[in-house]
């Protein structure tokens, strides 16, 4: 039972790692936030001993007993409906239609949130803006593209089925040099994912890369794979290099126009950019080619008051919560559900 001494976890389960968080009634954070192992790829079994474990430390840490947690927010890096993973997931084989959510419940003996990792990342980064009392969208450019919707008040728009906000996969209208629509990894072509990701950007990099025009550029003679090439790509673009600028300026410009249509869907007011583009040098750049990209689709009234022009009607942010944004935004959905 939940109680003016009951505590609240939000888990974030990643690729490698569990990063898990506490709050308690009153929505103050309980002791460092902690990290684990996620033995994903081990299955959801292997993955749920590390939740327990990371239950363990975060009771340690806030110095109160395991019991005092009353309830639990989880995410998971898959599409998920209903505390089922029905999607793609980047996860071991038996994740996909288990009830992990009912699993995981049935475990802990306390309820159960669950969501993806887009829904979780934007809830964490409204809770970290306390002042903020509107809603938020959050584009999370990674290695695929998450997305999360908040309303005023703090609580996440999943949509009727947990399905919404799968903003990576929405068809934009940008084609290769050949004039064909990129495939995307969910089996669609023409996604937004295709044009804006990790992934995205070592297809662009192999194509650009073969062209006359960068023979001589030092990738080219480097003899790594194009996956770890393009993570260079990102040190590149920070020294100004032309052809790391050219891509991210590609990227950056297809997600604004993108972020346009998205912004005339929810009028959000504030659009928040996650991922980790949020961490590099050449962010304002960046952000002013989303910003050019936005202002190529958006009306300007979705730029600016028709009333007031200095009042700023699309307001865009990097986002602040850095990797434990998921982690938070579920200990708080917990506290906000179940409390
Ligand atoms: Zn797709």
């Amino acid at each position: 039972m939940a109680s003016d001494t009951s505590y609240y976890a939000g888990l974030d389960i990643g690729g490698t790692t569990v990063k898990a968080v506490l709050v308690n009634h009153l929505a103050e954070q309980g002791g460092p936030l902690t990290e684990v192992r996620s033995l994903v790829k081990d299955g959801y079994e292997a993955t749920f001993a590390q939740l327990d474990k990371a239950l363990d430390q975060l009771a340690s840490g806030a110095e109160i007993e395991k019991s005092a947690i009353a309830g639990i927010g989880l995410d998971v890096p898959a599409p998920s409906s209903d505390g089922v993973i029905w999607g793609r997931a980047n996860l071991g084989e038996d994740w996909v239609g288990t009830d992990i959510r009912g699993k995981l419940s049935a475990r802990t003996g306390v309820p159960v949130h669950m969501t993806n990792d887009g829904n979780a990342a934007a809830l964490g980064e409204y809770a970290l803006r306390r002042k903020h009392v509107g809603s938020l969208l959050l584009v999370a450019p990674g290695t695929g593209l998450g997305g999360g919707f908040v309303l005023p008040g703090g609580r996440g728009y999943e949509g009727a089925n947990g399905m919404a906000l799968e903003v990576g996969h929405i068809s934009v209208p940008f084609r290769e040099d050949d004039e064909k629509l990129p495939k995307c990894s969910c089996g669609l072509t023409g996604c937004l994912e295709a044009w804006v990701s990790l992934v995205a950007l070592r297809r662009r990099l192999g194509l650009e890369l073969s062209k006359m025009e960068w023979t001589e550029h030092p990738l080219n003679s480097d003899e790594i794979p194009v996956e770890e090439k393009a993570f260079k790509l990102r040190e590149f673009a920070e020294k100004g290099d032309p052809l790391a600028v050219q891509i991210f300026k590609q990227q950056g410009f297809i997600l604004g126009y993108s972020i346009a249509d998205m912004v005339r869907s929810f009028d959000p007011g504030l659009v928040v950019i996650g991922g980790g583009l949020a961490e590099t040098t050449f962010r304002e750049k960046y952000m002013e080619w989303i910003q050019e990209g936005f202002a190529d689709r958006a009306w300007p009234v979705y730029r600016r008051s028709p009333i007031d022009p200095e009042k700023i009607t699309t307001q865009f942010e990097w986002a602040i919560g850095g990797d434990a944004a998921a982690a938070i935004g579920m200990a708080y959905t917990a506290r906000e559900l179940f409390q």
